[in-house]
């Protein structure tokens, strides 16, 4: 199985029935009035990036008008206008801005997931809904594996997530678990033993960005930890 496949099987996923509906019902009946001549998208959001990534970026959640919108991660909303602009200053994206399917964007050598993978109310994803949607991930950090060097997590679930599929995938995972923060990192060993370093970043949401809780300076500086040996 490949990357491809993998996000082919995501996009079809109706397991957690709530989601279900507001994804849903966003994309037909709650659409913002600035995009309301747009299709939506409407359905759970699949990876973005290099098929070959050594670097994965792991996300909360897809916003509902957001990738619930254009199908893409961190695409068409303030917190991808962050990611995306901090990743072409670290040379991971060939353009600095993430507007839609077909706007040239490419990433070089890194792959952006998220915990959940259909966009929740109040960006606030159930206990149930994290488990249901957690096997996804385990496929995505399996297939990366035999690559993997590094993964940023984007926030506490997607900090909890990762190492949550890291114990399930098998990884020795360090004791007491790994506690979560701004360029907190620790080192996960994949069933082949190779190192994988995870470090966790504030979330590029609005909540975080404009109070400056998240400053640019300080997400290129966890960013900068993904290449670090
Ligand atoms: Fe499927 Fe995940 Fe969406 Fe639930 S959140 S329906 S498990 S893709």
């Amino acid at each position: 199985r490949d990357v491809a496949e993998l996000d082919a099987r995501i996009t079809v996923c109706r397991a957690c029935p709530r989601l279900v509906e507001w994804r849903e019902t966003v994309a037909t009946q709650g659409r913002r009035a600035s995009f309301a001549d747009q299709p939506y998208w409407g359905r759970p959001g699949p990876g973005f990036g290099d098929a070959e990534a050594e670097v994965l970026v792991v996300g909360l959640a897809p916003a509902a008008n957001g990738t619930n919108r254009t199908g893409r991660m961190f695409t068409g909303d303030r917190s991808g206008d962050w990611l995306y602009a901090a990743l072409h200053r670290a040379g991971y994206a060939n353009q600095p801005t993430s507007l839609a399917s077909g706007d040239g964007l490419e990433l070089r050598g890194l792959r952006i997931i998220a915990a959940v993978r259909c966009a929740p109310p109040a960006n606030k994803p159930t206990t149930a809904e994290k488990v249901a949607c957690a096997h996804w991930l385990d496929r995505d950090l399996e297939l990366a594996a035999p690559r993997l060097r590094s993964v940023l997590a984007l926030g506490s679930i997607a900090w909890d997530a990762t190492l949550g599929s890291a114990r399930r995938l098998g990884w020795d995972v360090p004791r007491p678990k790994p506690r979560f923060g701004h360029e907190a990192e620790a080192v996960l060993t994949t069933t082949d033993g190779r190192g994988v370093r995870l470090v966790g970043s504030y979330h590029v949401s609005q909540q975080n960005t404009f109070t400056g809780k998240l400053t640019q300076t300080m997400l290129d500086a966890a960013i900068a930890r993904l290449g670090q040996d």
